[in-house]
């Protein structure tokens, strides 16, 4: 299959071509030609396979064409090393929890197919090293470095701005060694971004070494984020719940709910779809008005989602072209909602007291919008618990009143010693530290 450009100024890519360059030559963002669909009779049948075999089926449908079933079976194998069970908080209202790998967050599930396949290609190209430059206010780090660790033939750098992570963020990118290097620069997570844009855009540094990124703008991360959608859909079947779905996701770059889109465009029936704001709402407004005016993005509680130009938009644009008018359809099958840090702290203290469910501070945004929207009684609502709770401990403990529990994959990560390397955040230090790498 190939991958056209959103801006469609770009040639056609092959997957091995989208996934190395990651963005398109146009600066687009890279779409599938085909999507392809499951049929009724497979869909309904998903409720009798494994988070595994429901995987490899939608892995195949993308990305069979391109590669060895085998290849690709042991790369969903590899990455889906845990499970994403969905657990009802109470009556129609279901959690998809996403916090059961690595580094607790939604995130490894992209990050740790992305470097399979990543290092897949590599390996079959005989590419000597590619460099993956990302920028984090906290969970991408950490998510990407610890997929990406021990993968022949790529090295990691993490930008991170001083500061201005958790704790245990920091300690879960800076601990681990090996092909990954935590860049600490003096400055803000937009500092950090402008870093990376700019060694993208320097054509000395990308002479001298292959350069690619690994957020949700590179499809082999943001796709195989619909396998968890459709072993939701399984779940619930199983209990006779799958009818009438509404989905609310908590949603920043909105790569998370583009993939479920994706899901749902593939055959997967779903009712409707919310996308869960905080304060950052340009989504909400487009939904509003019809115009999308992105913004420099405001310092939240869930700062996961704390993006002011969310880089999916493209994707869902050009998704909903495809139907019509992007603007009507975009309204018949999403709707927003927007939470402050003021309600997202009562949400998450509410829900505790009422029903003993611990909310992180993104999964309250998407819970509350299935409340909001409001569900009618023969409508099932789930929400995705994009993170585990304990990864905000500080403002989760502060909301409560009390200390939270911190899972033992957090706390291992917090005795490895800390390395980084400290650079400001002007660009000509930071090129001439990748050029003497
Ligand atoms: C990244 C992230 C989000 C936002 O996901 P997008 O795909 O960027 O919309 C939400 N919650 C958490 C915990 C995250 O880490």
């Amino acid at each position: 299959m190939n991958y056209y450009s959103t801006n469609r100024q770009a040639p056609l890519a092959s997957l091995e071509e989208a996934v190395v360059k990651g963005l398109a030559g146009d600066k687009g963002l890279y779409m599938p030609e085909r999507i392809p669909s499951l049929d009724a009779g497979t869909i309904s049948h998903l409720k009798e396979k494994s988070f595994h075999e429901i995987a490899c089926l939608v892995a195949q449908a993308f990305f069979g064409e391109d590669m060895e079933p085998a290849v690709l079976d042991r790369i969903v194998r590899d990455t889906l090393s845990f499970e994403t069970p969905v657990v009802q908080v109470h009556d129609n209202i279901y959690s998809l929890e996403l916090f059961h790998g690595p580094t607790l967050a939604f995130k490894d599930v992209g990050a740790r197919f992305m470097a399979r396949l990543l290092g897949y290609f590599i390996q079959k190209e005989g590419i000597k090293e590619v460099n993956v430059l990302v920028a984090t206010s906290g969970d991408t780090g950490s998510a990407v470095a610890n997929g990406f660790l021990g993968v022949p033939g790529i090295h990691v750098y993490v930008l991170y701005p001083k500061g201005k992570v958790s704790p245990i963020q920091e300690c879960q990118f800076t601990t681990l060694g090996q092909n990954i290097t935590a860049l600490e620069i003096d400055g803000t997570f937009d500092d950090c971004q402008a870093l990376v844009k700019s060694a993208f855009m320097d054509n000395e540094l990308n002479q001298r070494m292959k350069l690619t990124s690994a957020n949700s703008i590179n499809i082999a991360r943001f796709l195989p984020q619909s396998f968890y959608y459709f072993n939701a859909y399984a779940q619930l079947d199983r209990i006779g719940k799958a009818d009438k779905l509404v989905i609310s996701v908590p949603s920043g770059n909105f790569g998370n709910i583009t993939a479920g889109l994706f899901a749902y465009w593939m055959g997967l029936p779903v009712k409707h779809f919310i996308a869960a704001n905080n304060r950052n709402d340009v989504f909400l407004e487009y939904l509003h008005t019809g115009i999308y005016q992105p913004r420099p993005s405001v310092q939240t509680i869930a700062n996961a989602m704390d993006v002011g130009a969310p880089s999916n938009f493209a994707r869902i644009i050009d998704l909903f072209s495809r139907r019509g008018n992007p603007y009507t359809e975009i309204g018949k099958q999403i709707s927003g909602a927007r939470f402050t840090d003021e309600e997202i702290a009562e949400i998450i203290k509410r829900t505790y007291t009422k029903t003993g469910y611990l909310l992180d501070p993104h999964g309250a945004c998407g819970y509350q919008a299935l409340v909001d929207y409001p569900l009618a009684s023969d409508e099932t609502g789930l929400f995705l618990e994009t993170a585990h709770p304990a990864k905000f401990k500080d403002t989760i403990d502060a909301i409560l009143g009390k200390e939270i529990e911190i899972p033992p994959t957090l706390k291992s990560f917090m005795k490895g010693e800390k390395q980084r390397v400290a650079l400001s955040h002007d660009f000509n230090g930071f090129k001439q530290y990748l050029m003497a790498q």
